[in-house]
């Protein structure tokens, strides 16, 4: 049966993304060798993150003065790096979710934390308003998608500090104004690629004003110096992320792929607001176009259990929601065909026939 893949993360990868990935692990360029035994100091794997970086740069249309870094260690990692090497007295984060606690807690480490608006008093289900970003720290943190919550910020903020984002699950789903922003970083595993590869985008003139003694591997300088090879990087993942990358050029970009995103929510969440089942989570304008998260009404709560399985049984998988919302969590991310979409709402419809009181 065709399976309809709506897992948080790893998740879905376009199909040709896949295959082409599997050609490279068997043979890279008619080498006779695979690409996970050729060397990454070698012309073939060179090649490979020098396009991955200009693809990057091209598509999210990044200006001069920002270097692309691909490393290891995951976002959480980050959540750590990105004090470490920018945080001198104090930071301000926003609060919005699990993950923007996990930052903010590592920043604790080096420093003051001011936290400028938090969603928790509604269990994140919203995005805060009219906050004030303060001037006196080093920069403001946020966390573009809220994978868990089902909750996005549509715009880039004007910030009077560097502004830092965690966009680990809607990077490339929208447009970015990069100029607006001093660092990006993300987890591949939901929008990119498979797990195991980090991205990193940092302005170049926010780093080295910090006095504390960074090591080796956690200073950004010394990625930028070696072009993310200082050691070995995780080559395999990086070529994926280069297949996705030459995919979604072909698709038309990042602005072709925000039109496809915006249908394919618009479906969904049409559904979830017209069903007699079921409501949608998060707050309507804060409403996320990559993690769809609804639950089952009061009066029909006993039946989540049989939604799930019903799904199941019609080939949708990973559509249970993060034990912190319940329900499902549909995500939408960029390779989620919008038939995929189209079978959720399908399903949800003929549940509503078999069930509605
Ligand atoms: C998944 C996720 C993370 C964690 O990423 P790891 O690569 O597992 O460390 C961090 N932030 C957000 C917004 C995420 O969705």
């Amino acid at each position: 049966m065709k399976k309809h893949n709506f897992s948080a993360g790893p998740s879905v990868l376009n199909r040709e993304v896949i295959e082409n990935t599997a050609k490279a692990v068997l043979d890279i360029n008619g080498s006779g060798l695979s690409l996970m035994e050729i060397s990454h100091r070698g012309k073939d794997f060179q090649a490979i993150m020098d396009e991955a970086v200009a693809l990057f740069k091209e598509l999210l249309g990044i200006p001069e003065g920002y270097q692309v870094l691909f490393l290891g260690g995951g976002a959480s990692l980050q959540f750590c790096m990105v004090p470490y090497n920018i945080l001198n007295k104090k930071a301000a984060y926003l609060e919005t979710g699990v993950w923007a606690k996990k930052a903010l807690k590592e920043a604790k480490l080096f420093g003051e934390v001011n936290v400028v608006a938090s969603s928790a008093d509604k269990n994140f289900n919203y995005i805060p308003k009219g906050f004030t970003i303060p001037t006196d720290v080093d920069y403001f943190h946020i966390t573009t998608n809220n994978t868990i919550y089902g909750t996005e910020i549509h715009e880039d903020y004007n910030s009077p500090v560097p502004l830092v984002a965690d966009m680990s699950s809607d990077i490339f789903s929208r447009p970015v104004d990069v100029s607006k922003y001093a660092l990006i970083y993300g987890g591949a595993q939901k929008n990119l690629g498979p797990a195991g590869v980090t991205f990193v985008v940092v302005r170049e003139d926010i780093l080295g004003k910090v006095e504390r003694t960074i090591p080796t591997m956690m200073n950004y300088k010394t990625h930028i110096d070696e072009g993310s090879m200082f050691n070995t990087p995780p080559c395999l993942p990086i070529y994926t992320c280069l297949e996705t990358l030459r995919w979604l050029k072909r698709l038309g970009g990042v602005k072709k792929m925000y039109e496809m995103n915006k249908a394919k929510a618009a479906i969904l969440y049409n559904e979830i607001d017209r069903n007699s089942l079921f409501v949608g989570t998060a707050e309507k304008d804060s409403r996320s176009l990559m993690n769809i998260c609804f639950v089952m009404k009061d009066e029909y709560k006993e039946l989540e259990e049989e939604f799930q399985k019903y799904a199941s049984s019609k080939g949708m998988v990973g559509l249970k929601g993060h034990r912190s919302v319940g329900g499902f969590r549909a995500s939408t991310y960029n390779a989620l065909p919008a038939e995929s979409v189209q079978a959720l709402v399908d399903c949800m419809k003929e549940f509503e026939n078999m069930h509605k009181k």
